[in-house]
Order: C-alpha cells, then sequence, then structure tokens
C-alpha cells in the first residue's frame, strides 16, 4: 500500500485528483468507482472545477440505501447529482436502486453492470469501524453486491444528514468487497481524527473480516491519501 499524509483534506483531495487526472489522459480510466459522504466532497469539487473531459467516462457507485428514491434528498442518487454529476458530465453513471422491489434482482442486476464496466480507479471513504462501501465488520471477503443490514454505529455517523433519527434506513444496497477488490486501482481517502483507529488498523493491523478495510493489503495497486488527523496513530 502507497500511504500518502498531506497537510488537510483539500490538499490531500487535490492530490487524489492528479491521480484520476493523470489516468484519464492517458485512456487508463474509462470507468471510476465512486463513493459517497463527507470523506469525497472536495475531490468531486477538483473535477468540478477542473477543464478534464469527462464525457467518455463511466461511472459506477458503491452504495445507496434501500427505501429511499433517487429524488430523495438523502439517496445517495440525489447526493451524486448535486455535487458531481450535475456539474460534470459523465457518460453513464450507475447507482443501486434503492426502490427495487426484488433485493436479489436488484443485487445481480448490479454484479453485471461491474462485469460490463470493470472499474479502473475506485474512490473510497472508510468508517470508524473501518467499513469501506457498506460492508461492515464481519462481512465477508468473498461478498459480491448485496442487502445490507447497517450497524448501530453506521446509523449513528449517518443521522447527522437525516431529520429524524427514525428516518436513517436501516438497510443498504453495497457493493461486496469483492466486487471492491475487482477494481485495477484503489484510492483510499480518510480525515480527521476519528478515522485514526481505523486507518492504523487497515495499514498494520492484521487482515482479517472484523476490519473489512484490512482486505485492501491484498490487493495489488492501493493509494491511502490522509490528512495529518488520520494518520496520526500510524
Ligand atoms: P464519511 O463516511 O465520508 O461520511 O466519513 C465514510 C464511510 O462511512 O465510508
Amino acid at each position: 500500500m502507497n500511504i500518502i499524509v498531506k497537510e488537510n483534506k483539500a490538499e490531500a483531495s487535490k492530490e487524489a485528483f492528479q491521480i484520476f487526472e493523470k489516468a484519464i489522459k492517458a485512456g487508463e480510466a474509462k470507468t471510476l468507482g465512486l463513493a459517497t459522504g463527507s470523506t469525497p466532497t472536495d475531490l468531486y469539487k477538483e473535477f468540478v472545477n477542473s477543464d478534464l473531459d469527462t464525457s467518455d467516462i463511466v461511472s459506477v457507485n458503491l452504495d445507496e440505501y434501500v427505501g429511499l428514491a433517487a429524488d430523495d434528498p438523502n439517496s445517495y442518487h440525489f447526493y451524486m447529482n448535486d455535487v458531481l454529476f450535475s456539474k460534470k458530465k459523465f457518460k453513464e453513471s450507475y447507482l443501486p436502486d434503492g426502490l427495487a422491489k426484488d433485493a436479489d434482482a436488484e443485487c445481480a442486476r448490479y454484479e453485471q453492470v461491474l462485469a460490463d464496466h470493470p472499474i479502473d480507479i475506485q474512490v473510497l471513504g472508510i468508517g470508524t469501524n473501518a467499513h469501506i462501501g457498506f460492508n461492515e465488520p464481519g462481512t465477508p471477503f468473498e461478498t459480491p453486491t448485496h442487502k445490507v443490514l447497517l450497524t448501530d454505529s453506521t446509523r449513528e455517523s449517518n443521522k447527522i444528514y437525516f431529520e429524524r433519527e427514525e428516518d436513517v434506513p436501516t438497510h443498504a444496497y453495497s457493493m461486496g468487497i469483492k466486487s471492491i477488490m475487482g477494481a485495477k486501482k484503489i484510492v483510499l481517502l480518510a480525515f480527521g481524527e476519528n478515522k485514526a483507529q481505523a486507518i492504523k488498523d487497515t495499514v498494520e493491523g492484521k487482515v482479517d473480516e472484523s476490519v473489512p478495510a484490512s482486505v485492501l493489503q491484498n490487493h495489488p495497486d492501493v493509494t491511502i491519501i490522509v490528512d495529518k488527523a488520520a494518520a496520526s496513530l500510524l
């Protein structure tokens, strides 16, 4: 794993953007795996403020809440439109359908999307419990896209975005760890002291399903870009 420590989120996001820009300009990245949450917001600003042409690029997102429509302000569809797709043209963009009637069929559909559009570079955030996507501790590393029961800690972290705690969805669709590991290149970002333990466990700990992101030690091309606070326990 290549670990890069930057002064702050803005600097780290610039560094991450350069990886995407270089690969896209070289024709080496046709499909990007994208993430939501507070972590990649500055990275998407870099895309928006650049003249990088993404009109031939396909994007595939990691996850979506079960039960939320694409136009629900708390859905990841809404987030992606808001921060990126409304401002930068992509060729095609895929996310799981939070309103899918049949969960198994939706997961199979998404695995087919990934088979049709293998991810060249995947951006990841990390949970305080070291989850990636919504793959919570204990998720088998061989898991493909699946419907996930969110842990209390994840619902707690995400409740700031919802008006009432009971509005936080209980389930999500998420690319599995196996789906994520299929990306050619992975760029994981983490900012703030509350991510420091997860980063330490990911980088220095044992590869174990209790620390989902530790699986990245087995991937041939991972770059972890963190601010000083998230690097403070390394
Ligand atoms: P955050 O979430 O970017 O909002 O911190 C990251 C994650 O839970 O994967």
